[in-house]
């Protein structure tokens, strides 16, 4: 098949500027996704192009200079989106220094046309690998199989720029190489680059929708106020936690706190101390708890501890440890004024050889709890009795 190189520029053309407005499109300015900065790595490359379009209009010194030029700028774009996609503040004279490489070597090599060549496809493979080194290094903090797709797209290129790179350096000697690049190579590198764009784009939507998915997933479980799982994770965790244990016969424990008087705390300090106690105590909580264990806010000023594989013995030294650590803890009201904390616990371990539902072990918690209120508060009860 005959390939006709110019038609497959104009393609790459086409398909770069319609990408570029969709992306555009798709900015949200406050949303600091990397979007902003993919849609300004559209838009410099489909410059680049259109500047390699305009060649035979305006010396070479204008048109490839700046479109190699480009083309790098937008590769240093793409990083800085991923960057920002990923929350974290690149390092930016790793993401530009290529840039500034090819800026200054490519000024004395304009007129030489597989020497250029050969320089900006080893800079373009250079920041190829930045890109994919980024994706790489967090890898595993990224849901879902989009990142796959974008790496895909980005080997892809960087075999391109490969591909470029070496049949020019065979082929350096020959006379076309004096005034313009072999066409088969360009026909080539036309063909591979308009994938690469479709794929790298396509990867980019799939990336951005599973972040969202995995936020909307995670606003779903946690409580607003105290940055703990809600109620509805909770529920679901202590079913599953207690299916886990009832196989395995091992032993699973929940405790159920509540702070004392927290309605003097808000009638006394206000609304607003009240929501910075349930805070604080939030954070004190879950800095003292297992990584294995499962802590949540059940409601109002109710929270609950699921203990896996854990009996009574263990369960009450860390409900005693609870305890002491928040009447030793200092609370701050808005104002400042010390608040004095303290909560109560009612702690329940499953029935050995016995089918219970999660329902058996809130009731059986609840009901410990509602002895350490009647009891004097401040203190942790076992259901069915004893006192620590
Ligand atoms: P006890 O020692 O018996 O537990 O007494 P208590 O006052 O803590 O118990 P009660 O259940 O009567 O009061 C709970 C209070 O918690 C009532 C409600 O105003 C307050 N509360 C529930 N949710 C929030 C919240 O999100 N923020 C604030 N500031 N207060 C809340
Ligand atoms: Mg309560
Ligand atoms: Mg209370």
């Amino acid at each position: 098949m005959q390939a006709h190189t110019p038609t497959m520029f104009l393609m790459l053309l086409m398909a770069s500027a319609t990408l570029t407005i969709a992306a555009a499109v798709a900015v949200r300015f406050k949303e600091r996704n990397g979007m902003l900065f993919w849609a300004l790595a559209m838009v410099a490359q489909t410059a680049s192009y259109m500047l390699l379009s305009l060649r035979g209009h305006l010396s070479d010194g204008i048109t490839v200079y700046g479109a190699n030029l480009l083309l790098s700028v937008s590769i240093a774009l793409f990083v800085e989106g991923l960057f920002e996609f990923q929350q974290r503040r690149p390092p930016r004279w790793l993401v530009w220094s290529p840039v500034l490489v090819l800026a200054v070597f490519f000024a004395f090599l304009v007129d030489r046309v597989a020497e250029r060549i050969l320089l900006s496809a080893a800079i373009a493979i250079v920041q190829c690998a930045q890109v994919l080194s980024v994706l790489w290094e967090r890898r595993r903090e990224l849901a879902g199989r989009g990142k796959y797709t974008l790496a895909f797209g980005w080997v892809m290129l960087m075999g391109m720029y490969g591909y470029r790179g070496i049949a020019t350096a065979q082929h350096m000697g020959e006379v076309s190489f004096l005034v313009v690049a072999n066409p088969r190579i360009q026909a080539i590198t036309y063909l591979l680059v308009s994938m690469c764009l479709i794929v790298i784009s396509l990867g980019l939507v799939i990336m951005l929708k599973e972040q969202a998915d995995a936020r909307n997933r995670d606003m779903a479980m946690r409580d607003e106020l105290t940055g703990l799982t809600n109620r509805r994770f909770l529920l679901e965790s202590l079913h599953q936690n207690l299916a886990l244990a009832q196989r395995a016969e091992q032993p699973l424990t929940v405790l159920m706190i509540d702070i004392d008087h927290f309605k003097r705390v808000n009638d006394t300090f206000g609304h607003l101390s009240g929501d910075l106690v349930l805070k604080k105590l939030a954070s004190t909580l879950i800095s003292r708890v297992r990584d294995q264990d499962i802590i949540g806010r059940l409601g109002g000023e109710e929270f609950l501890v699921i203990l896996p594989d854990t009996a009574t013995e263990g369960a009450c030294q860390l409900a005693e440890d609870l305890r002491a650590c928040i009447e030793a803890t200092p609370f701050f009201g808005e104002d400042g004024t010390l608040i004095p904390v303290t909560i109560s616990i009612g702690l329940y371990e499953r029935k050995q050889r016995t089918r219970q539902r999660s329902d058996d072990m809130i009731g059986g918690a609840d009901q410990a709890l509602y002895r350490a209120k009647e009891n004097g508060r401040n203190r942790v009860e076992v259901f069915p009795g004893g006192a620590t």
